[in-house]
């Protein structure tokens, strides 16, 4: 993570004057009460951070008890500090269906004598139907004149991944990009099949980057990875093979089939009712997830993905912003949304925003927290704060002066922009919100080594720096939540993707 000053300089003045222009006065801010900011103790979100990502509840995955016990878990926390249940039926829970497509276990693929296992020594890029049996070719690293010597059609082709990441793409993206483009031209010139092999980059990502491969696709029912078709397999090995792969006269045989169900997960959801006779049916929704990778692969002997940082810090964090309004309420509602199978494609928020239990229009204002406990103890991001992922001046603003006044982290400005090659805004619980025309922003510490591993442990977080995080958040809820006009709506807000 880089840090600009020069960026952020500019950046503040260009609000300042939207500021001024807005005509947010002194006499406005002055009118809002008194906050509750001392509730928010770093002791409190060490335990519940501490209990949300240890090994009990396993990782936590979308769709498993686990998931459901660490939302049971926070439910009864929930109750204990005194929120009222805002959920269906009179509870704190929405259930909803996820639905998963995969390939089935029965599936089989095998090159000449080595038989190889989906999710274990050999990835099939897309669950999709498959039986192919063809001679295999190697070729080399698929350059034009390594093609020019074999004829492709009608064979299974085997290649070496090769390249370097433009500096617009990360490596990950840059790496199933090209493995994606590339099997899809050579399917298209007659290639039955495409099989790569990993570089000694490309393998780094086997070990560790193939857990969306391994579990399918997932989708709320009807969406549009719900589809189950035919295409032909791109398959993925690990580099040790390209000592058997080159030798020539082997057969390629795949059986795959692919399987699609529907299992359940849930948001949770809570909320402080405002003191404002009026204000009081408007809502300020605090969102997080609750779920993460479950168990999954071992590395280094570890076979539980914790998400201490993605997400217990946001789940720590919102747990006792929900404590300080249950202490003090304000005037609008806070509304507490913990968001199921974000991390299987933000399918909770997909869901809770498109079903609310309050009406949709009375949500005046979305603050996501999403990983807020790592890297330098002096720096965040605010996502939504520029454009085109600016939505809302009036709460970018209250978010800013929150900071100015409590928190003075150094802001981050590169994660937010349109061309950062992580496309980060896009990838969190605030972002659906977004696209309805809520105000919505994310506070975030951003990526750091562990993200999506076995390493991402409690131990390893910040609980200062998540401390400092969780009172930036609610303070700037605080002040959202208690000013006379709700955030205004950027005038054709409009996102790049
Ligand atoms: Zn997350």
């Amino acid at each position: 993570m880089k840090f600009t000053s020069a960026h952020t300089v500019r950046f503040l003045q260009l609000l300042f004057s939207l500021t001024l222009l807005t005509g947010l006065t002194y006499a406005q801010r002055s009118a809002i009460p008194a906050d509750n900011r001392a509730a928010i103790r770093e002791a409190d979100i060490k335990r519940d951070l501490f209990a949300i990502a240890g090994d009990h509840f396993r990782g936590r995955e979308a769709g498993t008890l686990d998931e459901l016990k660490a939302s049971v878990w926070i439910a009864e926390q929930m109750r204990a500090m005194g929120l009222e249940p805002a959920g269906d039926d009179g509870t704190y829970f929405q259930f909803f269906h996820i639905q998963r497509t995969r390939i089935t276990e029965t599936s089989r693929l095998s090159i000449g004598n080595h038989k190889l296992t989906h999710g274990q020594d050999a990835f099939i890029l897309a669950p999709a139907i498959a039986s192919v049996d063809a001679p295999l070719v190697f070729v080399g690293q698929g350059t034009p004149e390594d093609l020019a010597k074999v004829d492709i059609k009608g064979k299974a082709v085997a290649l070496e991944f090769s390249g370097t990441a433009p500096a617009e793409l990360s490596y990950r993206r840059f790496l199933f990009g090209t493995m994606t483009r590339r099997a899809n031209e050579l399917i298209k010139a007659g290639a039955l099949a495409v099989i790569w092999v990993s570089n000694k980059d490309a393998q780094f990502y086997f070990e560790r980057w193939t857990t969306g491969l391994e579990r399918g696709r997932y989708d709320l029912p009807g969406g549009p990875n719900t589809r189950v078709f035919s295409q032909a397999p791109t398959v993925w090995l690990p580099a040790d093979v390209l000592d058997w792969i080159k030798q020539p006269g082997q057969q390629f045989t795949n059986v795959v089939n692919v399987e699609s169900f529907n299992y359940p997960s849930v948001n949770i959801v809570g909320k402080i009712p405002g003191t404002d006779p009026k204000l009081k049916n408007e809502y300020v929704l605090f969102s997080t997830h609750q779920d993460h990778d479950g168990v999954r692969r071992a590395v280094a002997g570890d076979s539980i993905w914790n998400g201490a940082d993605d997400n217990g810090t946001g789940c720590a964090a919102v747990l006792a912003i929900g404590r300080a309004f249950a202490q003090k309420p304000a005037k609008r509602s806070a509304l507490i949304v913990f968001h199921g199978a974000e991390e299987r494609g933000l399918l909770g928020s997909r869901y809770y925003s498109a079903n609310p239990t309050v009406p949709r229009e009375s949500i005046v204002a979305v603050l996501n927290g999403e990983m807020m406990g790592r890297n330098a103890p002096d720096s965040a991001a605010l996502l939504g704060s520029q454009p085109p992922h600016l939505n809302s001046v009036a709460l970018v603003n209250s978010a800013l002066a929150a900071n100015q006044s409590l928190t003075k982290f150094k802001l981050d400005t590169l994660w937010d922009r349109a061309d950062h090659p992580e496309g980060w805004y896009f990838r969190s619980d605030h972002l659906p919100y977004a696209r309805l025309n809520i105000p919505a922003i994310c506070f975030t510490s951003l990526l750091h080594p562990d993200y999506h591993t076995p390493k991402d442990e409690p131990e390893r977080i910040n609980i200062q720096k998540l401390t400092n995080m969780t009172r930036w958040m609610y303070l700037t809820g605080w002040t959202v939540a208690n000013r006379a006009e709700r955030p205004d709506l950027v005038k054709d807000f409009k996102l790049e993707r």
